[in-house]
């Protein structure tokens, strides 16, 4: 699908649109073709008007839609957090603030995080996702399944100049997050980092970002297409975890010791148990895939005698979104995407809940 919405200096903005909703968790999606756009004269302070191009699919809707977590969602909803496309109209600023520096035309990403209160103690320290009035995309206001979102101009990422806005759409919640992620593990240049999840939205970019900061990957998912998908980013240390021992792999591949750090970004809670026992001593788990109802069960005695770092890392703040970008745009992470029309989510879901898609579906909201 070709690209037929660019940047302008003012753009016409629609009284209906098409988007993707749901009233009822689990409940079915609706294709809707005249979903209300919200009008310049309706944005409140702070907020930004944009017209998405490209949206990612990230498995956290999935988990929204099918109310796998232990938090309310609004409904009806609009999911998606991974928008990318160009600001509209800019609403008023907040008071007190100075005017945004966003101008209409700009390119910018909607990420899950989309405003905080910037004044809290985990603003302050740069922990902006765990801000007590954080706002989520696509989960506690309406996402990037529309054509039209409204979004913040404080939490609006810019996108790197001539970019492309399909290939920028994963980075803002997938690439952000696995960035920031392999960070918190506070690695040495060659050491072990394994990646359970490695070929789906998430792992598929965490391999690369590992690659790119200096570190030796060894990836784990199952299948032969996602064997392939890792082998052309230069992975060859690949286990397949429907087949065999996990913890005995990782062990032979790291001559009997262990990683450094486990990133586990699967969908599956099985991974996080695995991992405890390939780690060693210093080893960090660094906890990022949320499946419904997983508990972490780490044996205190060898927490300690290992001394292993459980570490819980939430998609990151305004500052990893840059750099995972720029990282990306300097052409040393690539996303491997598909592109299929808005209207395919009820579809890409059963895809990704039977776990087949090979890193990211980007869908076409033009
Ligand atoms: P995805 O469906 O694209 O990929 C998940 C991958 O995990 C698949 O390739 C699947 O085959 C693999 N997998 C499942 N069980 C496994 C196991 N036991 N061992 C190894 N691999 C296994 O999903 P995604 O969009 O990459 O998201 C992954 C997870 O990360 C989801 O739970 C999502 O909600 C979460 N997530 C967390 C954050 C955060 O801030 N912590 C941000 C975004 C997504
Ligand atoms: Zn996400």
């Amino acid at each position: 699908m070709v690209q037929t919405i660019f940047s302008q200096t003012s753009y016409e903005i629609p009284l209906t649109q098409k988007a993707v909703t749901f009233a009822k968790t689990h409940g079915p999606h609706t294709i809707e073709t005249a979903w209300p756009v919200t009008q310049p004269k309706d944005l409140k302070p702070g907020e930004v008007l944009v017209r998405v191009v490209y949206t990612g699919v990230c498995h956290t809707d999935l988990h929204a839609w099918l109310g796998d977590w232990p938090l309310e969602n609004k409904l009806p909803l609009v999911g998606g957090h991974e928008g990318s496309g160009y600001v509209a109209f800019i609403g008023p600023p907040l008071a007190g603030a100075e005017p945004s520096t966003l101008k209409v035309g700009d390119a910018v990403g909607i990420k899950w995080l989309a405003d905080s209160c910037l004044h809290c103690e985990e603003c302050n320290k740069g922990y902006e996702s765990s801000c007590a009035k954080a706002q989520n995309s696509g989960f506690s206001i309406d996402g990037s399944f529309q054509q039209w979102a409204v979004s913040y101009a404080a939490h609006l990422t810019p996108l790197p100049a001539g970019f492309p806005l399909e290939a920028a759409a994963p980075i803002l919640c997938a690439g952000v997050t696995v960035y920031k992620a392999i960070k918190e593990a506070a690695l040495l240049s060659g050491e072990v980092v394994v990646i359970p999840g490695a070929g789906g939205g998430l792992g598929h970019l965490a391999v690369q970002y590992a690659k790119a900061m200096g570190y030796r990957v060894i990836a784990i998912d199952s299948g032969a297409e996602k064997e392939k998908l890792l082998a052309s980013y230069g992975v060859t240390d690949f286990i397949d975890y429907m087949k065999g021992d996990v913890v005995k792999a990782v062990n032979d591949l790291t001559g009997g010791v262990g990683a450094h750090a486990a990133i586990v970004v699967a969908s599956g809670a099985q991974a996080y148990e695995q991992a405890l026992q390939y780690l060693r001593p210093h080893g960090a788990l660094i906890c990022v895939g949320m499946p419904p109802n997983g508990d972490i069960k780490a044996n205190v005695f060898w927490t300690v005698v290992k001394s292993h770092r459980i570490i819980g890392s939430y998609v990151g703040n305004r500052q990893d979104a840059i750099e995972a970008l720029d990282i990306a745009a300097a052409g040393k992470v690539h996303t491997t995407f598909t592109i299929e029309d808005l209207s395919a989510l009820p579809s890409v879901f059963e895809r990704m809940k039977a776990l087949t898609l090979n890193g990211r579906i980007v869908l076409d909201c033009q």
